[in-house]
């Protein structure tokens, strides 16, 4: 009897072993280990946690979660919005997940993945502003954020509401420009600005409906790294179906 388990426990120890030999030497892969860029202030997508000192976030968990799945090594670099795309476009970084909305323009300079989430703009005041619609902007200076689609739609629509604009790096510069009164509002993201005024961070509050909800995607230099991008969405595809993907929104609030 003894033997027999004996035997059975050393056929199983092999056949995990012939097992990992399958599947760790077919790592897409490979050697290689892709540089992804991201965002550094964006919660609850990256931002740096302040008690482990590393970036947390749902995109954070979800490339973690995808390169695990799908056995691929990577670095992550979280170097803010705009030098994100612009390291992908140099070829400095091989991808990039940041909250990154998936839109015609960026798509001729960038392949995406399919949509991992979906979100759009709303206007963003001091927790104090008269502000309530756009018309209240004229001859005011709204806050942007370099590359995003709220510098791009505070943009579109300033001359037609007769405000300027002046722009920052970062969602928490772009904040603190509006809370501090240097300009009366900015567009952000709407689960983002909702999780900064959740948290009690900014003296912030919305106002108005959301703009131009899409989805977001991971990316890549156009025609570079396919693999990669196939790999994403493998990936993602699996961790819907095995419960991960609704666990990593649920722990960031989502
Ligand atoms: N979703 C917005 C965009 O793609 C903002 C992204 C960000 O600031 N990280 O422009």
């Amino acid at each position: 009897m003894k033997n027999i388990v004996k035997i059975l426990a050393v056929m199983l120890v092999a056949v995990m072993a012939l097992g990992c030999l399958a599947s760790c030497g077919a790592d897409k892969g490979g050697d290689k280990v892709y540089k992804i860029a991201s965002d550094n202030a964006f919660a609850p997508f990256e931002y740096l946690d302040a008690e482990t000192n590393t970036y947390v976030g749902v995109d954070m968990d979800i490339m973690a979660a995808i390169a695990e799945d799908q056995g691929f090594k990577y670095e992550m670099a979280n170097v803010g919005f705009d030098a994100a795309l612009g390291q992908v476009q140099a070829g400095q970084a091989d991808g990039v997940i940041a909250g990154m909305t998936i839109k015609p323009e960026r798509e001729e300079i960038f392949d995406f993945s399919v949509g991992y989430f979906e979100d759009g703009q709303i206007m963003v005041v001091a927790a104090d502003s008269d502000i309530a619609s756009m018309e209240d902007l004229a001859g005011k200076v709204v806050a942007t954020k370099a590359g995003t689609m709220g510098l791009e739609f505070a943009e579109a629509n300033k001359e037609k509401y007769g405000y300027t604009t002046t722009m920052f790096e970062g969602s928490v510069e772009m904040y603190q420009a509006v809370a501090q009164g240097s300009c009366v509002a900015c567009f952000e993201d709407r689960a983002v600005i909702g999780t900064a005024i959740a948290k009690g961070e900014v003296d912030l509050k919305t106002v108005g409906e959301v703009i131009n909800p899409a989805p977001y995607g991971f990316a890549v230099n156009k025609g570079q790294n396919p693999e990669l991008i196939e790999m994403f969405n493998k990936g993602l595809e699996n961790i819907k179906a095995n419960g991960k993907y609704d666990e990593i929104l649920a722990k960031y609030g989502m």
